[in-house]
Parts: structure tokens; sequence; C-alpha cells
């Protein structure tokens, strides 16, 4: 059958294993199985957003409100912005798909970082766009500058701090660049790990509302899959002007959050407490990885993130590293698809830590 030329260049964007599919295939029993893949928050939801959807679990039958009311307002009093500033979809995700749909076509440039979120690729190709990628893996402002000079760009993505490598740009630097772009070149900030990026380091925290205020032509993306604890509920939002939300509502299908997922987002926003909790974990048991890596004689990228990315140099194959640990029951993603030599490992809880230390000197052992 024929089908859109355009999806001749796009790729299936492949998630991370769930446990489901190394229980089918290694045998190994769900509890002994770490999944460290997905940049997930270990520590699991607060115990108040999980009673709270079990409470209202009997409203399934009813369609959720599409006016997304409540949980408009607690993201426009925790950002000070207006509700008219913001958009939510089924995951930071869904407005990316929105940003690029609503901008490019197949004329369109769109210029990235070399080693980014994927799926920033996966859209542009959706829309037959050209895909512009600056020549480091991490993100390189000034490479990011020539390129635009030379090319121009419909979109740039900016991944702040960036999956799946880990580093983060400053904001000072970033304010820079964005003075020199085009104001009809809409720059998509991705804020996935901003919340971990700002608790580590002030220099690198974005404010939205500052953001859209000074540069009408950007939009900051934020999700409540990674700090927020709820990737299996699918949520996430934009913040830009108004003139640029009306035109992604344009492209939205209506009721594209559940009832149960509105419910544990506006019950998340309450529980601020525990996601500081969270971070303030993660960045101890980091320590731990960055210790271990030294230890063991290679390379790691300093994260602003819940992950860390382990660099093998000619040491080890990543590919390999990352089939052993599946083996053995350590979910993590290799980076050999990314050109990279790397595996990215989510910061687990201190207890699956400690295991996957264990695993990993049995698999560099094997492999020496
Ligand atoms: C996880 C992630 C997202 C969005 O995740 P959703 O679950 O769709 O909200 C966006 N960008 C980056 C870089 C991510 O890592």
């Amino acid at each position: 059958m024929n089908f859109n030329k355009v999806l001749d260049n796009v790729t299936i964007y492949e998630a991370g294993k769930p446990i489901e599919l190394v229980v089918r295939e290694y045998g190994i029993d769900p509890k002994d199985i770490i999944k460290l893949a997905s940049n997930e928050n270990p520590y699991g939801t607060s115990p108040k957003v999980t009673s709270k959807v079990k409470e209202i679990a009997g409203n399934m039958f009813v369609y959720p409100d599409d006016s997304m009311y409540e949980l408009k307002e607690a993201l426009a009093n925790k950002f000070e912005v207006n509700e008219s500033n913001i958009i939510v979809g089924s995951g930071s995700d869904q407005i990316l798909e929105f940003c690029v749909h609503a901008k490019c076509d197949s004329d369109s440039k769109i210029l990235m970082s070399k080693t980014t979120f994927a799926m920033y690729e996966i859209y542009g190709k959706q829309t037959g766009s050209k895909i512009l990628k600056t020549k480091d893996d991490e993100h390189n402002l000034e490479q990011f500058a020539s390129m635009y000079k030379e090319h121009g760009a419909d979109i740039i993505f900016l991944c702040l701090p960036n999956n799946p490598l880990g580093e983060c740009l400053d904001k000072d630097d970033v304010y820079e660049f964005l003075e020199t772009i085009d104001k009809d070149t809409l720059v998509v900030i991705d804020g996935a790990y901003q919340e971990y990026a700002s608790f580590k380091d002030e220099k690198k925290k974005i404010n939205p509302k500052d953001l859209i205020n000074t540069f009408p032509n950007c939009i900051y993306l934020g999700t409540f899959s990674k700090a927020y604890a709820l990737g299996g509920m699918r949520v996430g939002y934009g913040i830009a002007q108004e003139d640029i939300i009306k035109t992604l509502y344009k492209l939205r299908a209506p009721f594209n959050i559940t009832t149960l997922t509105l419910a544990a987002a506006i019950e998340a926003l309450k529980d601020e407490e525990f996601v500081t909790s969270c971070i303030a974990k993660n960045f101890d048991e980091m320590k731990r990885y960055e210790e271990y890596a030294q230890k063991k004689g290679f390379d790691y990228i300093d994260s602003y993130t819940n992950f860390i990315t382990l660099k093998f140099g000619d040491l080890y194959s990543s590919k390999e590293v990352a089939q052993n640990l599946l083996e053995l029951g350590v979910i993590v993603r290799d980076l050999t698809g990314y050109g990279v030599n790397a595996i990215r490992i989510t910061i687990g809880s201190m207890s699956q830590n400690t295991r996957v230390f264990k695993v990993l000197d049995s698999v560099f052992e094997k492999l020496k």
C-alpha cells in the first residue's frame, strides 16, 4: 500500500524495555528485575496522589473536564502565568508533536543537538522537514548559532537538561543565544528535567514566565513523568504566549487527558515536598555512580537529571554491557543507536543502586 511519502524516512521510537519483556525473554522473576531505562522516579508516586486516584476511580465513565480548568489554574499559580498561556498534553511529548505540526511542512528546517531526545527528529520527519544537527554530542551554542546563521530554522529544540546525556546549558548563555534568534523561529525549551537541574545549580534554572515574556517566540515544556512520578499517567504541559497556545489548540483532540490523569496531576502539584525529597535523594545516589565510575576508570557526564551517562571509551562496548546487564535483570539504555559508546542509567533507589554496582562488577569481570 502507498502511504504518505514523508513517512519513508521516519524511524519508530524504541522505548525503554518493559519489565514484562525481560520476564518473558530471560525467565527472570519480576521482583528481581531493576528497570532503570526510562528515567522514572524510583520512589514511586506520592501516596497522596495514589489515594486520590483510587478515590475518584468510580468516575471513569464520565468524560474528563475538557477545559482542564483546575489543573491549568494550579499550573498558572505555580508558574505565575495566565491559564491562557498553558496547554496540557498527553505527556509533554504530545506538545512537542503539536509544536512541530503547527510550524513545519516539507519546506521547513529544524535545528537540534546531535545527541538529544529522539522524538524531535521523529516528529520533524513526520512533516517532511529537514533535520539539522550540530556537530558535538552535547549542546554547543556556538555551533547552534553558526548553523542558524547559515541555514536558518523554523524550530530550534533546546533540551535543558539534555536527555540522554545529562548536560545542561546555563540560563544566561541560553538567553544570550535567544537574543540572536528571529522572532519567527519557534524555540522549544524542553524542561523535562528542569526540577532536577534547578535543584542542583540555580544557574541552570529557566523560569517559564520570564522566558516567554523576554522571548515571545519561545515555548517552555514541562512534564509530570519524571520528578512528579506520573510517567504512567501521561501528562505534560506547554507554557507560551497566547498566540502560540491558541494555534497549538487547533491540533488537540478533545479529552486528550483522562479523568484520573487530571486528578493525579492536580494532587501531585499539592505535594511538592515529596518531589523535593525525591530529587535530594537522587543526587545523593548519583554521587555513588560518579565514585563507581572513577573507581573503574571510565568517564561519565556531569548530570543535571535523574540519570547518569557512563562512557566506556575503548574499555568496553556499551551494547555488550547493556545486553549482559539485561540478562541479569538490570534494564539500562544503550546509547549505541545515538552514535555514542555509553549507557544511560536512571538513578534508582539506594538498594537498587547497590545491586546495580554488584551486577556491573560481574559484567565488567566477564567482558574484561
Ligand atoms: C521524558 C521526556 C519528555 C516527555 O515525556 P512525557 O512522558 O511525554 O511527558 C520530553 N522530553 C524529554 C527530554 C524527556 O526525557
